[in-house]
């Protein structure tokens, strides 16, 4: 009788085991064969090599085998997702791959998790990713919360305008101006400094941004330059004006402490210069865009 107890309650719990393990972590395959993920499929587990919280070092990325990058999935030329094919697509994205390639000899033994302006680096903090690559400016104060790589990209801030709008540089933005703008992003801080009085309206993402100035709920859409490019060879009742006001050096993000991590991913970079193949991507994803 109680030998049959013990089993009924060890079947229950390996069934349980079998379901928790079946429902967690699913990914969806891209066609890329580069498995990706958005916060709602992810599981909440860290990948294996980083304890939630803790660091996820250069040997223990190899020993599990998988490099796991917070990208954009909502930013055209740096990181898109596809709903339809599910691939992510950017600058971004292939210099994730190139990495994984580097790392673990397979651009295919890459995850990429969507993060936004506001969640990368609480992603990167939690142990969710190992990596940022994500339109993401160095600056001082990000510097106390990660470690950045050298820079990979330079941007600078720009605005983004319907055809015609008495909006054509920063100095026209006055008091009542509806300023678009995403949570998290220098975007947000460096206007409410340049335009003081203007009104600033913050979105979770870019895709939700430029949704709303079409849909007309803000006057004006901010961030760099080459995001908004992006998003103008989209649609060309929209147009880039009045150059740039910022600088925006990008940098990959690695927890901080994590100085194998950083100097591998330098390596990377210097490789990726030297070899003629920096210029390559460049062509490939921002060459068609006028950049001012
Ligand atoms: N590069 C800027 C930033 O890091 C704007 C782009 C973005 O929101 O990622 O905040």
């Amino acid at each position: 009788m109680r030998k049959r107890n013990w089993l009924a309650i060890g079947l229950a719990m390996l069934a349980l085991t079998v379901l928790t393990l079946a429902g967690c972590g699913k990914k969806e395959e891209n066609n890329t064969g580069v498995a990706s993920s958005s916060p709602s499929q992810s599981s909440s587990a860290s990948p294996s090599g980083a304890s939630a919280g803790g660091t996820p070092t250069l040997d223990a990325i190899k020993s599990r085998g998988k490099l796991v990058v917070g990208v954009k999935f909502d930013t055209r030329l740096f990181g898109l997702k596809d709903p339809s094919s599910g691939n992510v697509e950017g600058f971004d994205i292939d210099i994730a791959k190139g990495l994984a390639k580097e790392l673990l000899g397979d651009e295919s033994k890459l995850e990429l998790k969507e993060v936004t302006s506001k969640t990368r680096i609480p992603m990167l903090d939690n142990g969710d990713i190992d990596l940022i690559i994500a339109t993401m400016t160095i600056t001082e104060e990000r510097k106390q919360q990660v470690d950045f790589s050298d820079v990979y990209f330079k941007a600078g801030q720009s605005l983004l305008v319907k055809k015609g709008s008495p909006i054509q540089s920063v100095a026209d933005i006055k008091k009542g101006t509806k300023v678009i703008g995403v949570k998290g992003s220098t975007s947000v801080k460096n206007i409410a400094e340049k335009a003081p009085d203007a009104t600033v309206l913050e979105f979770d993402n870019y895709q939700d941004a430029f949704t709303a100035l079409k849909a007309g709920q803000g006057d004006v859409l901010t961030t760099d330059n080459a995001i908004l490019y992006g998003m103008a060879s989209q649609d060309s009742n929209y147009e880039v004006v009045g150059g740039t006001f910022t600088d925006e050096p990008y940098g990959i993000a690695a927890k901080k402490g994590n100085a194998d991590l950083v100097a591998f991913v330098n390596g990377y970079l210097k490789k990726l210069h030297d070899s003629g193949e920096y210029d390559k991507l460049y062509e490939k994803w921002i060459g068609a865009t006028p950049i001012q």
